[in-house]
Order: C-alpha cells, then structure tokens, then sequence
C-alpha cells in the first residue's frame, strides 16, 4: 500500500568516509616528513622530498580489471577525460578494458589496475583498510624519485552510483579524486579541491579546482617541455 501525502523527514546522519591512499616505498627508506613548503603540502613526495611524478612516463596506462561495473568505467572514462581536458595534458592511456583479476587482486603486478573489491576483502592486503571508512583506495608504488605503480580500489561494498543519487556515493567523484593520486597528487585540507579526503553519499566532487589543475601542469609540463 502506497502512502500518499505524509511527507517523511529523512534524517540525515552525513556519513563522511575517507578517500584514502596508501603508500610503498622501493629503495630508499622514507627519511621522514617532509616539509610542507616545498609542496605547499599538494605533492606525495618522494625519499629526498621532490614532488613524486611519471617523470616522462606518460600517459600513465592503466589497465581496468574484469571487476569493474559498467557504470565504474564509464565514470573512469569520464574522469580520465576530465582531467586531460582541464589540464591539456596527455595523462592516461587505457590499454585493457576488460582485464582478468579476482575481487581487485592481480595477477600481473606491474599492472596500473583499476578494480573493484568487496567489503569484506577490503581489510586485506594490500588494502588493509577500513571497509567502513573507504569507498576508494589508491595503493602507490615508488621508488627515491618516481612513481612506477599504482593500483586503484573501489569499494563495492558502497552503494556507488554514476548521478550521484542521495545515499549512494557518486563514482565519478571517487574516479577523479583517486585518478588525482595517481598522477602524484596528496590531499588537502581545501574542501574545493577534487584531493579533499572526505566525502558524503550524494555529494558531487567531479571537478578539479583551479590550483589541482595548476598542480598537476606545474610538474608536467616542466617535465614534458
Ligand atoms: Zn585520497
């Protein structure tokens, strides 16, 4: 039976999880934090606290996992252009659409993979997260000046969404945020910025802000030029 004509008040209990990143290093050990003003705190840093980058590895190609829904490649596909379009800049090629792993686990591991995991693997490795925190996961592998992998995890034990829908996390904003990672970028504390660690169900984060564009161009281009 349908009710008619009783609104009802959803409270709204703003679930806030963390778009997270985790990081391993190849080589030289880590010699401690760097100082913030070297990257105006934007950049994963490398050993010697240099701005962690592809050097001219690009574009960075990544290869999607068999895990993947439908909506979560177009979102990535979304993503991807996104941030070409925004920093004119050849950032990533996708070489494999439809690649073999099981639940995010791969089987190559030099591959850049996108894929999804399920909650309860999600506390495994090399994850070993929070399932209840963490719609997205970027893993990253460097080594003292370069990124050489990095794999990112979407957790599908999230209602995940492609319109960012009350109550369901919106993939596009996950893709952009992660995809943000695996070009070198760190979080901020800037709630306008795409690299913003939190994120609420409903809420759309899917455009970079003038300074994630400007972070991204002022070590690419450098490189590339
Ligand atoms: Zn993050």
């Amino acid at each position: 039976m349908r009710r008619v004509g009783k609104q009802r008040h959803l409270k709204h209990f703003g679930i806030l999880v963390m778009l997270a990143l985790l990081q391993f290093a190849c080589g030289m050990p880590e010699m401690g934090k760097c100082e913030s003003s070297l990257s105006a705190g934007r950049y994963l840093m490398s050993s010697d606290c240099r701005p962690l980058t592809w050097g001219y590895e690009l574009p960075v190609p990544f290869v999607y996992g068999n895990s993947l829904s439908q909506d979560a490649i177009i979102a990535f596909n979304e993503a991807i252009d996104t941030w070409e379009k925004r920093t004119g800049i050849r950032l990533f090629s996708v070489i494999h659409e439809n690649y073999p792993e099981y639940d995010g686990i791969e089987f190559n591991t030099n591959l850049n993979l996108i894929a999804f995991r399920s909650g309860p693997k999600w506390s495994q490795e090399p994850i070993n997260g929070d399932p209840d925190k963490e719609p997205g996961k970027t893993v990253y592998y460097h080594d003292q000046n370069y990124l050489y992998n990095t794999d990112i995890h979407v957790n599908n034990g999230y209602a995940l969404s492609l319109d960012g829908r009350p109550e369901t996390f919106d993939l596009i904003s996950i893709a952009v945020h992660e995809l943000g990672h695996t070009l070198g970028l760190d979080h901020t504390d800037d709630p306008g910025s795409v690299m913003y660690p939190q994120i609420m169900p409903g809420q759309k984060r899917r455009e970079p802000s003038p300074a994630d564009i400007q972070a991204i161009r002022n070590v690419y281009l450098s490189i590339l030029n």
